[in-house]
């Protein structure tokens, strides 16, 4: 740290000269991480994340605003998945919703070496969920449509099986796990069943006709549902949501015995930023279920259009049925990676996927002006790059090498070690 602070001014230009570096989501060249619904919208984040800037939601009676925040937020998502007493908590993110979840479900079923039961297409937080907490992951393998395989499912579970997992969508396919069969398993076996609608939790609510994934489907017992995605709230907001209280308590933590007072506290967090909190009670009063139709239904066609123009390229395909706007592409006669990496050339920054190869778009309103420019892009680098694949195993593409490599345990080394060199 330097002796002297540095003025406000120069702070300002510093940051902003900063931020050039970073991706530009705002012209929709990026397809990842921003979800983007205009400016409006992020006055409104801004008005409300202002206000809240220094709010801590650790203790609901300091700030009896933010408590009422997050309840009503809460009350908007539990009637929006189906189940309007259900009853959760606000965390920071999707990762956050999901470890809560696993651990809610370790501690209330408290079995012996519990184990859960998850698509392979499931997010890596539930991995990591599993790290943390001494859940097992038991991973299926999906089937050609990029749901999860049903009949290998049901072999994996056994008397250890604490939890069924299912995604509405799945992050890298868009696709919806067969939930109902999921959770009629959970029924059967008097075992926990969660959702995963981290991505489609704000977005299939809103469409006219989406596959059956919430609390109305009978067995489901818990769902995350993120509002820093399709919700368009300001980063840092996400919900888990329980069907009734007795499971929700076995999320709690409270130590009784602390000097500094009775402690308890909801999620993982200790201090909780107010701004993400009081910014999603704003964007979702400021849209209005009208508003996240309007804006889904852009993000949708301008993700039908990309499906369509990706179809009509010679040796291109989508995979699976994606629901809604999120989905993956790839080709039997072109190497999807050097798509990418041309892509990129050109400015647009395409996600790469591993098992099968492919180049994955996540599609908001934002992305509507720039769908004709993209696909005349993506035709031209195609045409240059006919007959180039498919993609190999050990392909030049780095990522793709280690998409292919069989030990994985290199692999896992290989991003711990970029993990531990960003600061060297
Ligand atoms: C994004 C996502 C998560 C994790 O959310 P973060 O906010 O990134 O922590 C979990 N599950 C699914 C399906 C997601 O798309």
């Amino acid at each position: 740290m330097k002796k002297d602070g540095t003025g406000i001014d120069a702070l300002r230009s510093e940051l902003k000269q900063a931020a050039t570096g970073d991706a530009d989501w705002k012209s929709g060249k990026l397809w990842s991480l921003v979800y983007n619904a205009g400016d409006e919208v992020m006055e409104v984040q801004r008005m409300a994340q202002d206000i809240f800037l220094s709010a801590n939601a650790l203790s609901p009676i300091a700030f009896p605003s933010l408590r009422r925040f997050e309840t009503e937020v809460l009350q908007m998502v539990a009637e929006l998945l189906g189940k309007p007493d259900a009853v959760g908590s606000m965390t920071c993110g999707g990762s956050e919703s999901v470890l809560m979840a696993v651990k809610t479900a370790r501690d209330f079923m408290a079995r012996d070496n519990p184990e859960m039961v998850l698509p392979r297409s499931a997010h890596p937080a539930f991995h990591k969920a599993a790290q943390y907490f001494g859940v097992k992951a038991v991973p299926v393998d999906l089937g050609p449509d990029l749901r999860v395989d049903m009949k290998q499912f049901r072999a994996a579970v056994s008397d250890r099986t604490i939890l069924v997992v299912g995604s509405a969508p799945t992050y890298p396919h868009g696709v919806v796990d067969p939930i109902p069969e999921i959770a009629a398993i959970a029924l059967e076996r008097k075992i926990l069943c969660h959702v995963d609608a981290c991505l489609g939790g704000m977005f299939l609510p809103f469409m006219d006709a989406a596959p059956p994934f919430d609390f109305r489907v009978p067995g489901v017992t818990s769902m995350s549902c993120d509002l820093h995605k399709y919700g368009y709230t300001a980063r840092g907001a996400s919900t888990v949501l329980y069907k009734d209280r007795a499971l929700r308590r076995a999320q709690f933590f409270a130590h009784p015995d602390y000097p500094g007072g009775l402690y308890s506290s909801p999620t993982m967090t200790g201090s909780r930023p107010g701004g993400p909190i009081a910014a999603a009670w704003a964007v979702m009063r400021y849209l209005g279920r009208d508003g996240y139709v309007k804006l889904n239904k852009a993000a949708m066609s301008a993700a039908k259009a990309l499906q369509a123009g990706v179809r009509s390229i010679p040796g291109m395909r989508v995979l699976g049925e994606p629901v809604m706007s999120v989905f993956a592409f790839t080709s039997d006669t072109i190497d999807i990676y050097a798509v990418c990496e041309k892509m990129h050339e050109r400015g647009w920054e395409v996600q790469r996927q591993q098992q099968p190869p492919s180049a994955h778009l996540l599609v908001t309103p934002a992305h509507g002006a720039v769908v004709d420019h993209f696909l005349d892009d993506l035709r031209a680098v195609a045409k240059e790059l006919a007959g180039s694949g498919p993609t190999a195993e050990g392909a030049a593409a780095m990522y793709g090498m280690l998409g292919t490599t069989p030990d994985r345990t290199m692999v896992k080394e290989f991003i711990l070690d970029f993990q531990d060199g960003l600061d060297a």
